[in-house]
């Protein structure tokens, strides 16, 4: 049929993984178009996810910084907490960005398109207008044309079952509106997402609950790291629920009633004022008409694509958190770049050999490539090598040498294959360990690279020369 518009590329999703692959095509001179429900770009990462929890949780890490201070000899008075003016702040790092975002979009001569879209064909999205700042459709269809399409609509939060519709029970995007400071909260899900916002709900005066299914929260990240981490916040928790299953949520006028089931679980149901699900995401793919294309969908919702991000229809390529875990920001922007150079017509492939993972708690746990539980779980033989803080000179002067680093080195071929940090600012260390994974580095590679002293990230260097043998003799 006609269409009202037609485009070399068209994205589907403006989330990281949709931006970056229309920038990028754009870049490659092709013709290229964002549908977009929401008023702006950036998806969850930008509006309600990696951003607003990073700029809350910078907010929180200060606070408590503080607190360590008064070991040496400087107090401060109980903080003073404007919350409107902390979410104020919070909407303002976000419209920086996505204002951003729409300036970079202009400036590429990409279209964005506004409107709920659904595909039709092969060839065909249709696209129902929205208004205002959620995703009301305003009645208007329109018909856009793209000869390649890439898939960026992302994930949602998983919602159980069991649940009651109730403000005091919220999902991430519910926790960072931040609404008020609850006295109890129980966090249901004890990842990375609901630990962060567990961070700053206690820096700002909740007292917190988690309940986990796993023998151990952050999963993923090895148990040593996870340690470090759990004995610095301990004193955040009344009760840590490992083990145990969320089984019955009750609102009652005074509060919200959850029962547990497990070895350990409270056996009578628990009052909470605010509790956050944050047990996980899934993916949007069977919201979109992908059969319409004839673009195979998972039962789950997951789509399915090879190392150049094509799904089963060759000019239709799918990334980001629609294709599978781990469901990061920085991977769905790789995978955005490698789908736009195959539409321009050049054969590139998602090659990435490791995908680092953190979690911006205090402190920070960052791992990447083999952790110790894969090596044991597929039998990879593997040399380890720790640098603890306790012996960094800047962690020391810092007031923060919990922490520690730790390479992973392939036993037969010397090979760094992982790594992992706790610490302050870990999250900003872990590149390095990425950057020699994927250049193949050994431990002289690393040890005998000159990092500035004293740093944090010295450790890896550091952590490189106890694997040579080497007495490392800067305190
Ligand atoms: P999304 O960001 O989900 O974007 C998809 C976009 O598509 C959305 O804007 C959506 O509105 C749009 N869309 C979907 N369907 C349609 C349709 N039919 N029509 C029109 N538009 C549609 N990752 C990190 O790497 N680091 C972090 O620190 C981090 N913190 C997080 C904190 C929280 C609280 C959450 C929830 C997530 C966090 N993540 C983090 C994960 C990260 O946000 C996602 O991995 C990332 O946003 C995925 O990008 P994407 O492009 O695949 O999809």
């Amino acid at each position: 049929g006609s269409a009202d518009a037609e485009y070399d590329v068209v994205v589907l999703g403006g989330g990281p993984g949709g931006y970056s692959a229309a920038f990028a095509a754009a870049d490659q001179g092709l013709k290229t178009a964002i549908i977009e429900r929401y008023a702006t770009l950036g998806g969850v990462c930008l509006n309600v996810g990696c951003i607003p929890s990073k700029a809350l949780l910078h907010n929180a890490a200060v606070i408590d910084e503080v607190k360590h201070l008064a070991a040496n000899g400087i107090k401060f008075a109980e903080p003073e907490i404007d919350i409107d003016m902390l979410r104020g702040y919070k909407e303002k790092v976000i419209g920086k960005l996505t204002g951003g975002l729409a300036g970079m979009a202009k400036a590429r001569k990409v279209d964005v398109i506004r409107g709920n879209a659904q595909f039709v064909s092969a060839n065909h999205f249709e696209v129902a207008e929205t208004t205002g700042t959620g995703s009301e459709e305003t009645g208007n269809k329109k018909t856009v044309a793209f000869k390649n399409a890439i898939i960026a609509a992302g994930s949602r939060v998983t919602k159980l079952p069991f649940i009651p519709e109730d403000p005091r029970i919220v999902d991430s995007t519910g926790a960072l509106e931040l609404k008020g400071v609850p006295e109890k909260m129980l966090i249901i899900g004890g990842g990375i997402i609901g630990l962060e916002m567990g961070t700053v709900y206690s820096t700002l005066g909740a007292r917190l609950d988690v309940v986990e299914m796993m023998d151990g929260l952050m999963q993923g990240a090895d148990r040593d790291l996870v340690k470090v981490w759990q004995k610095m916040n301990e004193y955040r928790f009344d009760n840590i629920m490992l083990n145990t299953k969320t089984v019955g949520v009750e609102a009652k006028e005074d509060g919200i009633y959850v029962t547990f089931e497990g070895a350990k679980a409270p056996t009578e149901p628990q009052r909470y004022d605010l509790v956050l699900v944050a047990a996980g995401r899934q993916p949007n793919g069977l919201l979109i008409g992908a059969d319409k294309a004839g673009v195979a969908v998972t039962e789950r919702g997951f789509i399915e694509v090879d190392k150049q991000q094509r799904t089963n229809v060759p000019h239709i390529y799918a990334i980001g958190d629609i294709v599978g875990q781990p469901m990061l920001a920085h991977k769905a922007v790789h995978e955005g770049h490698v789908a736009a150079e195959n539409c321009a017509g050049h054969k590139a492939f998602f090659d990435a050999r490791v995908i680092p993972g953190v979690a911006y708690t205090d402190p920070e746990v960052a791992w990447v490539g083999v952790t110790e539980e894969i090596a044991k779980r597929d039998g990879i033989k593997i040399t380890k090598s720790v640098f603890p803080w306790a012996a960094s000179g800047r962690a020391i002067a810092n007031g923060r040498d919990e922490g520690f680093t730790k390479l992973i080195f392939d036993a037969e071929t010397g090979l760094i294959i992982g790594g992992g940090i706790v610490g302050t600012h870990a999250g900003d260390m872990i590149g390095e360990i990425c950057l020699a994974i994927e250049m193949g580095c050994d431990a002289e590679d690393i040890g005998k690279t000159i990092h500035p002293h004293p740093t944090l990230g010295e450790s890896i260097g550091m952590a490189a020369e106890v694997a040579l043998g080497v007495c490392t003799d800067l305190p």
